[in-house]
């Protein structure tokens, strides 16, 4: 079985640079891993968190107790025609570039969303006009607490805006399939383009931060709200609010979790009271946090 290591730090492995270790840790590379460290983890009661590539989560100053399972480096990507089929670590880049590179579109404009396959899946993640699950056929994984290989069409999963039902299940994803439409190339490659221009214009990428702070509100824009509250640079300890895009909170001198949970229970309780809409977090809160989120 892999090595279980102890005590690893965990902010450098999140893009925002914040958070405790991982009592043990274990990095992953075959299918038949997973279902080795899923077993130790059961015989010795460890519950199980999952890293992607960290850029959707907060982790907790005390980290996580358990068992954190990277699985970012199972990460192939494998082509047939327009079929993709994919590892959960891969990462969502990649395979943007190379179904834009064969001219096949579908997934284009998620250009510039870091973060891996698996977690885009668990998150729908998405942008524009497009989510992940908009080419997906079939998903892959395994149950936590059985170690049950278990395997979905898309049709038997829910996905919403930033959610699925693969969130509720407690499972590891380990691959999905994937069929794109053939396209124009050039044209495709001239949308990411943009896209990526578009990004590197409006968010504050030269800070370490996790995209999205919170869901947009139905026929609202969490970043408009937050805004007109005069919240833009608003900071408790390291952790502020972005000038350029108030969606987004920057870690901009060694921020603390417990810095950047409280700025958001503070964005939360001013944005309800100044413009009547509580605010729900996209960024997914790993660990054990003191304050409680913004209630009413
Ligand atoms: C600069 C920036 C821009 C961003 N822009 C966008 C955007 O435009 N649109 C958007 O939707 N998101 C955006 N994000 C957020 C983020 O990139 C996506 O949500 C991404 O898909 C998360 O993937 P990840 O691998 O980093 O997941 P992580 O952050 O590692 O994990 C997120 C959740 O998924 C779970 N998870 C991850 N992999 C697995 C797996 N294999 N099996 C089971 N559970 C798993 C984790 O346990 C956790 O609960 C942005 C983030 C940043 C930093």
């Amino acid at each position: 079985m892999n090595s279980i290591e102890q005590n690893i730090p965990l902010k450098d492995k999140t893009s925002f640079r914040i958070g405790g270790p991982a009592r043990f840790y274990t990095r992953v590379n075959t299918e038949k891993e997973i279902g080795e460290v899923v077993s130790w983890a059961n015989e010795n009661n460890k519950p199980v968190f999952i890293l992607g590539k960290g850029s959707n989560i907060l982790i907790s100053d005390n980290g996580w107790p358990g068992l954190t399972l990277d699985i970012s480096e199972y990460s192939a990507i494998s082509w047939d025609g327009s079929f993709a089929s994919c590892q959960s670590g891969a990462p969502l880049h990649t395979l943007v570039k190379e179904a834009v590179d064969r001219g096949l579109c579908g997934i284009e404009q998620l250009a510039g969303i870091p973060g891996s396959v698996g977690g885009a899946l668990i998150m729908n993640a998405g942008a524009f006009k497009q989510a992940v699950s908009d080419c997906l056929m079939s998903v892959k994984g395994i149950d936590c607490s059985n170690y049950k290989m278990w395997e979905l069409e898309k049709k038997e999963i829910d996905f919403g805006y930033r959610t699925s039902s693969l969130k509720e299940m407690d499972t590891i994803l380990l691959g999905a399939n994937f069929h794109f439409e053939e396209g124009d190339r050039d044209n495709l490659k001239s949308v990411c383009r943009d896209i990526l221009q578009r990004r590197n214009e409006k968010q504050p990428l030269d800070k370490p931060n996790c995209g999205s702070v919170f869901k947009n509100p139905e026929g609202n824009y969490a970043a408009a709200l937050i805004e007109k509250c005069g919240l833009k640079g608003h900071h408790i300890g390291g952790a502020m609010v972005s000038e350029k895009h108030a969606n987004f909170i920057v870690n901009v001198s060694d921020a603390s979790a417990s810095d950047v949970r409280k700025l958001i229970v503070f964005i939360q309780e001013r944005v309800f009271r100044e413009q009547g809409i509580l605010l729900e977090p996209e960024v997914v809160f790993v660990g054990e946090f003191d304050d409680p989120l913004f209630k009413f």
